[in-house]
């Protein structure tokens, strides 16, 4: 279990306003990889008087201090999720825009064989599959 993102700001010693909290618990218990604004309707049906420039300010205060990290699944948004214990890569299901999180042994080992084999020591990766299902028809290139 990963720690609450409200815990985690008051032992890097952030000033936690009652707005900042709620935004902390709204990312705290999102496992979907929300935007800015997916963030702000859920923080506002807490506290009407939350505006979305306080959302985008406490986002990134959080990503500066290591507890978001963002990501950009194709769609040119920014997404947020907390910096998981554990790593985990993405599948994106581009026609619903839902995300899946997996990881893969043999897909991790071979990355660092690929950086091993040019030179170097894989010290992170981010790997994000854009996916239609199974069933769905094929598009033309
Ligand atoms: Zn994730």
């Amino acid at each position: 279990m990963v720690a609450p993102i409200e815990d985690l700001c008051e032992k890097r010693g952030m000033r936690m306003t009652d707005q900042r909290r709620i935004i902390a618990r709204v990312l705290s218990g999102s496992d979907d990889h929300p935007d800015v604004e997916e963030v702000y309707r859920r923080a506002a049906a807490k506290d009407s008087n939350i505006s979305i420039a306080t959302v985008y300010r406490t986002v990134r205060l959080f990503e500066e201090a290591g507890i978001l990290e963002r990501h950009e699944f194709g769609d040119g948004r920014a997404r947020y999720e907390q910096v998981p214990e554990t790593h985990h890569d993405h599948l994106i299901n581009i026609q619903t825009r839902e995300v899946i999180e997996f990881s893969d042994r043999e897909i991790e080992e071979l990355q660092r064989l690929i950086a091993q084999r040019l030179g170097f020591r894989l010290v992170g990766h981010r790997l994000e599959l854009y996916c239609v299902p199974a069933d769905a028809p094929k598009q033309k290139a």
